[in-house]
């Protein structure tokens, strides 16, 4: 049997994902690094990417210009502000995108849309198989409970996370406003101070916590009358979303050109 390889180019490399996303190919029998992209004034320019999270060489030094090769796929854990051009950069070049940046503004979801119509993209705001579960959970749960449960949503990260609520979070709301055929953007509540009203019961809330190392926590609580379900995920180690994202990459190799999600690649 052939081996089937799959060349990655991390965009975001000396990152705290961009690390665990380096360990991850170096690691596994079918990836190879082909490139390590991050920003001109990060540190780590012109060093081995490898170095960056403690490996041996790999010859591939981090550069400041996204210049994927033929036949790779893109890995990008940067920052919204790098986005675009980074999705422009896939398409001149012909390359399948993996996306894993969160807080991207609306108009980067439209560029991804139309993108997604000439290049094969997974974006997703959590890479996590079992992340990807609870969405669907939440969905069912929702769905299965109806109107007379609240909806309240809880995430807890560490001190360094920018975006808040989380894009897990926001997208766990979607999910289950869909289920309840309620508009996310009408029913979502991100803030309940200086409110003097009380809940109304199709509003979702989204309450996010931020402080010390944790990767990231994510609780649905559905609150009725003498009951309360809750769904609950906590990540323990951030190589679960690298290897979410990798195993999105080896998926999106033989694809065609669309806009994917995770459970997509999971086949949910
Ligand atoms: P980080 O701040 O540790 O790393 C970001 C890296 O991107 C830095 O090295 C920075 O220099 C680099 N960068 C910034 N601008 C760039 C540009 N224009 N070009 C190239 N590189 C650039 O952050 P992190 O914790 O590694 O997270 C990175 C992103 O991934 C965040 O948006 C975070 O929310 C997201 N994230 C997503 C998931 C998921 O499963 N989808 C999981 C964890 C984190």
């Amino acid at each position: 049997m052939t081996e089937r390889y799959v060349s990655v180019v991390i965009v975001g490399a000396r990152g705290r994902m961009g690390q665990a996303l380096t360990r991850c190919v170096l690691e596994s029998d079918d990836l190879t690094l082909v490139g390590a992209v991050d920003r001109s004034d990060s540190p780590g320019q012109g060093e081995d990417a490898a170095r960056l999270c403690g490996m041996p060489e790999s010859g591939v030094l981090v550069t400041d210009v996204l210049r994927p090769p033929r036949g790779s796929i893109v890995v990008d854990f940067s920052l919204p502000g790098a986005t675009d051009q980074n999705v422009r950069r896939c398409l001149e070049c012909n390359v399948p995108l993996v996306l894993g940046t969160t807080g991207i503004g609306p108009e980067t979801r439209d560029l991804l849309k139309q993108a997604g119509k000439d290049i094969p993209i997974v974006s997703a705001p959590n890479f996590s198989v079992g992340v990807t579960l609870l969405l669907r959970l939440a969905s069912i749960a929702a769905k299965a409970l109806g109107p007379e449960y609240e909806t309240e949503i809880f995430e807890l990260h560490h001190r360094h996370k920018r975006d808040a609520p989380s894009g897990t979070a926001l997208r766990i709301g979607e999910s289950i406003a869909k289920a309840l055929g309620r508009n996310f953007d009408e029913v979502a509540v991100r803030s309940r101070d200086k409110t003097e009203t009380q809940r109304t019961p199709e509003e979702i809330g989204l309450a996010a916590l931020r402080g010390g190392d944790s990767v990231g926590e994510h609780t649905v609580m559905f609150l009725g009358e003498g009951e309360r379900l809750e769904l609950v995920h906590r990540a323990t180690d951030r190589g679960i979303f690298a290897r979410g994202a990798l195993r999105a990459a080896r998926w999106l190799a033989d694809r065609p050109p669309g806009l994917y999600d995770m459970a997509d690649v999971l086949g949910l």
